[in-house]
């Protein structure tokens, strides 16, 4: 009998460990697994704000795909997926095609910028490793540009961020401790420097716990971030922007407008599948309503919260929840016989943010509110778990965070 061929799209979170549970549940006689990714590295998404603000190295938040895929059962294709043809069960790639039995979409997330003029062109976006790790050159480039010219340009020492939602403030946590390094090594005083967060709603991270959300404004604003609430970007230019607060409208000179305010599932899902707020609202076995063949997991699926009536937040956690249930049906259909599929039920393990490598804070087992040493502690054990569960000891010895007192 014919061997079916499983592809999945994507090596983030969802893609990868799918990839590495359904390694272990088939043999290589029960399907052909095929995972494509454009570059042949995995990135640990949850870190690139730290890439992006230059307080780690872009290769500390990476690691070969190579070496947490058995060859013997998966074949990697390096490559970027251009479209999907459900009516052929084909996947077109800049350099091919690929038939499929059974497809995992997991392409992930980019920046929803919601038409707002000039975004896409000028502003800078933490979206993967090579768009964090030119942010960071950026910033670099204009603190050693700031001295050397004999007119000083205040506007290459003010940085924009939009949006203060968890990736916004997880940025502004790592860029304030970066910029008093670049401050000291550029001969520049910190108080030249302008660090302004520009936020829509009346607060920053809407709907977070009020304490919390005190905290890290309290610790940001102590680091020198201006905060402009209740101000929606309205306009990017390459030297600055234009926000809006209660009908008034102000420019911001700047050359360098970071973009962190909300992301949309990969435009390929909309392009080639039914959606719903550009995302597909999967069954609980987390297929496609219209392609019971294809499943579609991570920052492409929609799957609504019972209790709160709106979507779950697209998290890596999430992500990695599904792909476990994801691997599991899909094994049980490819060898048949009367094994269950399983229906998708999210465990919340809590959510913790970092506000630069020694402070952090947030939410966990259940309602325990942590901040702090202690708060970023349990972040790193959050990354280093991540690490764990896709890579095994090795992967997380290599790449592990374990620089807890420093
Ligand atoms: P991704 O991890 O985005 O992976 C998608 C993969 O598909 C990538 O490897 C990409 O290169 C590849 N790909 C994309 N397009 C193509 C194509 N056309 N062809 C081939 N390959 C392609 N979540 C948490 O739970 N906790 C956190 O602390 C947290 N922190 C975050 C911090 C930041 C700065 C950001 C930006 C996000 C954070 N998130 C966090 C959210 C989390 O990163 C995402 O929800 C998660 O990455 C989604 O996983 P995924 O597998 O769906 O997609
Ligand atoms: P988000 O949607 O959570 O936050 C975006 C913020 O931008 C909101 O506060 C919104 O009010 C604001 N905004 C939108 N348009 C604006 C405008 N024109 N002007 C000013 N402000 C505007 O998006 P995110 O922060 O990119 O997070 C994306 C996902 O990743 C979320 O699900 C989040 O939970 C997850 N994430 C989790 C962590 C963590 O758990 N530590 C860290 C980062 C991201």
């Amino acid at each position: 009998m014919k061997k079916p061929n499983i592809v999945i799209l994507g090596a983030g979170y969802g893609g990868l460990t799918t990839t590495v549970k359904l390694q272990k549940k088939l043999g290589v006689n029960d399907a052909n697994i095929t995972l494509v990714n454009k570059h042949d590295y995995h990135y640990e998404a949850t870190w690139l704000h730290e890439v992006a603000a230059g307080t780690i190295a872009p290769d500390r938040a990476r690691f070969a795909i190579k070496d947490v895929i058995d060859g013997s059962k998966v074949n990697f294709v390096q490559d970027t997926v251009t479209s999907i043809d459900v009516e052929n069960k084909k996947v077109v790639l800049e350099d091919g095609e690929l038939d499929y039995d059974y497809l995992v979409v997991a392409l992930g997330f980019e920046a929803a910028t919601f038409g707002i003029p000039g975004l896409l062109e000028n502003a800078f976006m933490i979206g993967n490793i090579n768009s964090s790790r030119m942010l960071r050159e950026h910033i670099d480039y204009h603190f050693a540009k700031y001295n050397n010219e004999i007119e000083k340009k205040q506007e290459r020492l003010n940085i924009i961020v939009g949006g203060g939602g968890f990736t916004g403030i997880e940025y502004l946590g790592e860029l304030t401790n970066r910029v008093t390094k670049l401050c000291e090594e550029y001969d520049i005083d910190r108080n030249q420097v302008r660090i302004i967060n520009v936020e829509g709603a009346p607060s920053i991270m809407p709907g977070f716990d009020p304490q919390l959300v005190e905290y890290a404004m309290n610790t940001l604003e102590e680091r020198g971030v201006e905060f402009k609430l209740g101000s929606m970007l309205k306009e990017c230019r390459p030297d600055g922007i234009t926000i809006e607060k209660d009908g008034e409208q102000e420019d911001i000179p700047s050359l360098t407008t970071v973009w962190a305010a909300g992301v949309r599932a990969n435009s390929l899902v909309e392009k080639s599948l039914e959606t719903n707020r550009g995302k597909v609202e999967v069954t609980p076995e987390l297929r496609d309503p219209a392609n019971e063949n294809v499943f579609v997991i991570g920052d492409c699926a929609l799957i609504m919260d019972k209790e709160t009536g709106r979507p779950y937040p697209p998290t890596a956690q999430i992500a990695m929840q599904e792909a476990e249930v994801c691997a599991h049906n899909l094994a049980t259909i490819v060898k048949g016989g009367s094994g269950e599929l399983e229906h998708f039920e999210f465990n919340n393990l809590g959510t913790v943010a970092s506000l630069g490598h020694s402070d952090a804070f947030g939410v966990v087992f259940g309602n325990k509110k942590i901040f702090g040493w202690t708060a970023s502690v349990m972040k790193k054990v959050i990354d280093n778990r991540s690490l764990l569960k896709i890579g095994g000891l090795g992967l997380m010895l290599k790449k592990g965070k374990f620089n807890i007192f420093g």
